[in-house]
C-alpha cells in the first residue's frame, strides 16, 4: 500500500465515529445538538460530505457563556502548578494524536500533510510554552511610593471567546485557546464553520488531559450566527478574533455595547523585497515557501514580490521554473506541495483574479488555470508585469498566486511596500546591513524578517498593523490581553489623611 492509500485508510477509521451524531457542540463537558439544526461539513478534495455538523445559535452560546462563567473562578483559583500540569497533558495528548488531527485538517481543509504534519505538533509546542508561562503569570511589580506600598498584580479578565478561521485551524485556535487558560481565563470557542473537525479533537482531548467541564467549550456554526451572539453575550469579557479584516471591523461594532476587549489577527498583502546584493538562491527558497506553501491561504505569506530591475528577469525565470514543478495533489499524499482551496466560494474568489490579472494588464507567467475535474485544485500562479495599483496588488487572494512588481532604487521599493492597506509581515532580502535597519524601520509591518522566511518564535510578539490587526500575541503580550492589571495600595503608616466635616 502506498503513502496516499495508508492515510486514506486511517482517515475513514477517524471518521467512523462522526458517522451516527455528527460533530456535536461541546458544552460544559456534554455533547449537545445545535440550536439550529445541523450543517454538512464539505471535503475539498473531492467535495463530498465528511459529517454533519451540529449549527449552534444564541443559546448555545449562552449555555456556553455560562458553563465558562461558572467554570471561571475554579479555574482561576486553581494554584498555578496543578494549572501548569494540565495544559502540559493537554500538549502530550495532542503529540500522542497528532497524526489523527494532521489527517483530519487535510481532509477537512484541503491543507497538505506535508505541513499540517508539522503545524499539530506546533499546536502542542503552544500548550507546553504557555504551560511553563503559567507560574509567572500573575507576577506583580512593586511600585514604590513613600506612604504606600502599591501592588500591581495581573488577575484572569474572565471568560473569553476564540473565533477562528479555516487555514490551519487546529495551530491557530491553539494560539489563543493556550494562553487564555494559561492566564486562568475560560474560553468559548466558536470555530470555521468551513473546518470544524480537529476543534472537536482539541476539545476532547483537552478533557481527557483533566481540563475541568466548561473551561474550554466549543460552539460550531455560521458567523452571522454563533460568532455574532458570542461576540455581543454580556458574560464573555474578550474576543480573540482571527479572520477577514472586514469581519474584525463587523466584530467591533458587535462587541460595542458590551465594551468588549479585542484582539484582531487580520488579513495581509505582505511584501517581499529582493534586492540585487542579496542571496539570490536563498531569497528564491524562501519567496516561494512564503506563498505557495499552506496553499497560499496564509495571512503571512509574501503575496508581493518586490524585485530590483537588475536581477527582475533572471529572478523571475528561475522562480517560473520553480513555480512549475510544484506537485498539486491529494492533501494525503505526503509528497504533496499545494492541496485543493479550502471550499467553492474561495476556489472562484482566487479564480476570478486570473481575469482580473489579464483585465489589469498584467502576464500569467505561471499557473491561472485550475486543475483535475473535481475538488478545488488550482495551479500556483504568478504574475509578472504588474504594478501596485493593480487590484492583484492591492487584494488579499489568499491563494498560491504571487504578484511580482519591480522597482529601481531603495526608496522606490519603501513607497510601494508601503502603499497597502495592510500591515502585517515584510522579508527584506539584502545583504547591505545599514539598508537593511533603514529599510525596516520605515516599513510599516508587525513583524518583519530580514534574509529569511517568517519563523516564528514563540516569545516574540505576533501582529500587525493598519488593517492587519489589532493588539500582539506570544510571550507576556498573550498574558497582557487574557489579563487585568490590578493595583492595591497598602498604607504604610501615617500619611497625612484629608479630614472633611471634622470638628
Ligand atoms: P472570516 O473573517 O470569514 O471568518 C473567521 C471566523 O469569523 C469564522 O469562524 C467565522 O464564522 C467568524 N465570523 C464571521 N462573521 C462573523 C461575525 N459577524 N461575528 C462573529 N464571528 C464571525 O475569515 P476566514 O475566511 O475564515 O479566514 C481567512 C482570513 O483570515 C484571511 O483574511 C486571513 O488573512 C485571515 N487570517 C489572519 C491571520 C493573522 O494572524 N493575521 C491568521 C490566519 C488568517
Amino acid at each position: 500500500m502506498n503513502a496516499l492509500d495508508e492515510n486514506l485508510q486511517k482517515l475513514r477509521k477517524y471518521l467512523a465515529r462522526f458517522e451516527s451524531t455528527g460533530i456535536q457542540n461541546r458544552i460544559n463537558g456534554n455533547d449537545v445538538g445545535g440550536e439550529l439544526g445541523q450543517f454538512a461539513s464539505i471535503s475539498p478534495v473531492d467535495k463530498s460530505a465528511i459529517c454533519q455538523v451540529a449549527r449552534g445559535g444564541a443559546t448555545d452560546i449562552d449555555a456556553a457563556a455560562k458553563a465558562a462563567s461558572n467554570a471561571f473562578a475554579s479555574w482561576r483559583d486553581l494554584p498555578a502548578k496543578q494549572r501548569r500540569e494540565i495544559l502540559i497533558s493537554v500538549a502530550e495528548g495532542i503529540e500522542a494524536r497528532a497524526e489523527e488531527i494532521a489527517i483530519c485538517e487535510c481532509w477537512d481543509t484541503g491543507q497538505a500533510y506535508k505541513f499540517m504534519s508539522k503545524a499539530a505538533l506546533r499546536g502542542a509546542e503552544n500548550f507546553r510554552y504557555f504551560a511553563d508561562q503559567v507560574i509567572q503569570a500573575r507576577d506583580g511589580q512593586h511600585l514604590k511610593s513613600p506612604t504606600l506600598m502599591n501592588i500591581t498584580t495581573r488577575v484572569p479578565i474572565g471568560p473569553v471567546g476564540v473565533i477562528t478561521p479555516w487555514n490551519t485551524p487546529f495551530m491557530l485556535s491553539t494560539w489563543k485557546i493556550a494562553p487564555a487558560l494559561a492566564s486562568g481565563c475560560t474560553v468559548v470557542h466558536k470555530p470555521a464553520e468551513a473546518s470544524p473537525l480537529t476543534a472537536r479533537l482539541l476539545v476532547e482531548i483537552a478533557e481527557e488531559a483533566g481540563l475541568p467541564a466548561g473551561v474550554l467549550n466549543t460552539v460550531n456554526g455560521f458567523g452571522e450566527e454563533a460568532g455574532k451572539a458570542l461576540t455581543e453575550h454580556p458574560l464573555i469579557r474578550a474576543i480573540a478574533f482571527v479572520g477577514e479584516s472586514k469581519t474584525g471591523s463587523i466584530i467591533t461594532k458587535q462587541g460595542a455595547d458590551t465594551l468588549k476587549r479585542l484582539h484582531f489577527e487580520l488579513g495581509g498583502k505582505n511584501p517581499v523585497i529582493v534586492f540585487d546584493d542579496a542571496d539570490l538562491e536563498r531569497a528564491l527558497d524562501a519567496v516561494i515557501f512564503m506563498i505557495y506553501s499552506i496553499n497560499g491561504e496564509r495571512c503571512t505569506s509574501s503575496s508581493r514580490l518586490l524585485v530590483q530591475d537588475t536581477i527582475r528577469e533572471t529572478f523571475e525565470a528561475k522562480l517560473v521554473e520553480r513555480v512549475n514543478n510544484i506537485k498539486v495533489g491529494h492533501p494525503l499524499d505526503p509528497a504533496t506541495e499545494i492541496g485543493p482551496l479550502i471550499s467553492e466560494e474561495h476556489f472562484n474568489k482566487v479564480v476570478s483574479y486570473f481575469d482580473i490579472a489579464k483585465t489589469d494588464g498584467a502576464t500569467i507567467a505561471a499557473g491561472g488555470k485550475t486543475q483535475g475535474d473535481e475538488g478545488y485544485f488550482v495551479a500556483p500562479t504568478l504574475f509578472t508585469d504588474a504594478n501596485n495599483q493593480m487590484r492583484i496588488a492591492q487584494e488579499e487572494i489568499f491563494g498560491p498566486v504571487l504578484t511580482s512588481i519591480e522597482f529601481s532604487t531603495e526608496a522606490q521599493a519603501l513607497e510601494i511596500a508601503n502603499d497597502t492597506q495592510y500591515g502585517l509581515t515584510g522579508y527584506v532580502w539584502t545583504n547591505d546591513l545599514t539598508r537593511a535597519l533603514r529599510f525596516t524601520d520605515k516599513l510599516e509591518a508587525g513583524m518583519i524578517w530580514v534574509n529569511s522566511e517568517n519563523v516564528r518564535h514563540l516569545p516574540t510578539p505576533f501582529g500587525g498593523v493598519k488593517s492587519s490587526g489589532i493588539g500582539r500575541d506570544g510571550g507576556d503580550w498573550s498574558f497582557e490581553f487574557y489579563m487585568e492589571q490590578k493595583h492595591i495600595g497598602f498604607a504604610m503608616g501615617q500619611h497625612k489623611m484629608t479630614k472633611l466635616g471634622a470638628l
